[in-house]
């Protein structure tokens, strides 16, 4: 596996010359970094935006109120639309966002895609065309500095101090690379885009605080600070819990050398995206668990509509591929696969991980970005062993490119 892995060149990397075993830098030093050294290295590696930093602050107040308002003065409407107005926005993000637009696991109506572009828009994250781009570089450049919430800068920086810090200049070098041109020819992301900023004020803004106000004539202070500022903040933290706690707290099943890991806190809350683990091995899998769990109502919408043909060609990993990849390459922790017996190594633990010092090149050689060479061929081979579903579930022969 050593001698496979080192004679890969860098992805990106342009010219990079094949390195030998001896000429790798090392990825985890015998002594954890000092404390200090990871704060500089880690969280203070490129500098604050202050504006933002306030900004985020502010914001987080306001949800805390909003939060007393509901408590306070809210009438139990108010409580049951904040969840389901989280749940439908939520799968915006899951089901549109993150698995139909950025890893194109199934094919989706246009009336779906628009359905979930408006739930995306609601949820306030950013348009659609930046949500898939940052999500595009985290997977290909996943726990490096050109992971746009790259985890080995800390829980705080993979959660929200990458929102309120300069990009670091391998985030902008390496996002070159990211093709987004089927978005680019998808004319309702594109719509989106192009008219965010009046589309924000209007679904994310507008629309859900006037809703309880005209409905159950809900007191405007519940209604905005309630409804509105209190479920935003809520569920921008759910998912944020994606990038950080599922890449720190958990298993490693599938994969013991990335750092996404599989917790089950996380999948409850975020409608089954926590199985993280399993999705950084298999990204362009509808389910982004191994079995569709009970903690995944996300898989359980696509199931939904794919029953009734408004979305086909679903992907997902067969059984004998999860089976190899787990005794291959997992911790030894799978219920049915694990054996620690046929596991090499552990996984180093968070604190022992080296953090690329800023002056190095991005474009030099590390054992990170050799891994990630790797597990892109390994997602090639994987297309080999992928198979459709059964046609009751209403999906077509899919391709995978
Ligand atoms: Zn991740
Ligand atoms: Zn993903």
């Amino acid at each position: 596996m050593v001698t496979q892995t080192v004679t890969r060149t860098v992805p990106g990397a342009g010219a990079s010359p094949k390195l030998a075993p001896a000429e790798l830098p090392a990825l985890a030093p015998a002594e954890p970094a000092a404390k200090k050294e990871r704060l500089y290295m880690g969280y203070f590696l490129t500098p604050v935006v202050w504006k933002n930093a306030l900004g985020f602050l502010v914001l987080h107040l306001i949800a805390v109120y909003g939060l007393y308002v509901l408590c306070a003065r809210g009438k139990v409407l108010s409580w049951f639309y904040v969840w389901l107005s989280g749940l439908l926005c939520g799968f915006g993000v899951t089901v549109g966002a993150h698995r139909l637009f950025t890893h194109r696991c199934f094919r989706a109506s246009w009336g779906v895609r628009f359905a979930l572009v408006v739930l995306h828009t609601i949820a306030g994250q950013n348009c659609m065309y930046v949500w898939v781009r940052d999500h595009r570089q985290h997977h290909r450049y996943s726990d490096t500095h050109a992971d746009p919430h790259n985890v080995q800068r800390g829980f705080f920086f993979s959660h929200i101090g990458w929102l309120m810090m300069r990009k670091h200049p391998a985030v902008f070098e390496k996002g070159k690379n990211i093709d987004l041109s089927d978005l680019e020819r998808d004319p309702i992301v594109m719509f989106q885009k192009r008219y965010y900023k009046t589309l924000y004020v209007l679904f994310a803004i507008m629309l859900p605080t006037m809703i309880p106000i005209l409905a159950w004539d809900e007191r405007p202070d519940v209604a905005l600070f309630g409804c509105y500022f209190f479920r935003m903040i809520m569920v921008l933290n759910i998912t944020w819990l994606v990038n950080s706690a599922a890449h720190m707290f958990g298993t490693r099943p599938f994969n013991k050398n990335i750092e996404a890991v599989e917790c089950k806190m996380v999948a409850f809350l975020s409608l089954g995206e926590g199985w993280h683990n399993y999705h950084h091995c298999f990204p362009w899998d509808y389910r982004a668990a191994e079995l569709g769990s009970k903690h995944d109502l996300s898989t359980k919408v696509i199931d939904f509509m794919a029953r009734r043909g408004w979305v086909t060609d679903l992907k997902f990993a067969s059984e004998s591929l999860v089976r190899k990849r787990a005794m291959e390459m997992g911790d030894g922790t799978h219920a049915k696969y694990g054996d620690p017996a046929t596991t090499h190594e552990p996984h180093q633990p968070y604190q022992h991980h080296h953090f690329m010092p800023e002056e190095t090149p991005i474009s030099a050689a590390s054992t990170k970005w050799v891994k990630h060479e790797e597990d892109a061929a390994a997602a090639a081979a994987a297309r080999e062993f992928v198979q459709t579903l059964p046609t009751a579930k209403g999906a077509a022969a899919m391709s995978l490119s």
